[in-house]
């Protein structure tokens, strides 16, 4: 299982990143989008590239945003799947703070379908991955509209 520790290793890494936390002030939910990132695939080499959008909902502690963002960067730093850095992504918010909910989206267009399929040469892949309070459909579409309305 040498992927398997890879990625748990990667994890450690971001959840590393986030730093110092602070008392949540209140009740709400937290949504950061379009956090740039380029990466390349687990699957063929070619690169990915796209944004990261990320909305929480805190149990007890927030962070300061250059945590996401550095997070993103460790996640990207080793060849990946848009589908896995979502899920890495959820692991390494939850490790971090212990989030009630947390929803990552991720758009990106990949080099090794638009190069290689003319009629998908303009695509975008969009991924969402969701835990906790932000996996209720109600929830899970708040968030959802909270992060179109941004970027
Ligand atoms: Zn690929």
């Amino acid at each position: 299982m040498v992927q398997a520790s890879v990625h748990a290793d990667i994890v450690a890494a971001a959840i590393a990143e986030f730093g110092d936390t602070f008392a949540k002030p209140g009740e709400g939910i937290i949504a950061l989008s379009g956090i740039a990132f380029g990466a390349s695939c687990a699957h063929d080499g070619d690169p990915f590239t796209g944004t990261v959008s990320i909305a929480y909902e805190p149990a007890e502690v927030i962070c300061g945003l250059g945590g996401f963002a550095r997070a993103v960067a460790t996640l990207t730093s080793i060849p990946q799947l848009q589908e896995q850095l979502g899920q890495d992504l959820v692991v390494a918010i939850n490790g971090a703070l212990g989030a009630k909910g947390v929803l990552v989206q991720i758009d990106a267009h990949h080099e090794c379908l638009s190069s290689r399929v003319a009629s998908a040469k303009d695509s975008r892949l969009r991924t969402v991955t969701f835990s906790g309070s932000l996996a209720d459909d109600s929830a899970r579409l708040s968030a959802m509209l909270l992060l179109a309305g941004g970027a």
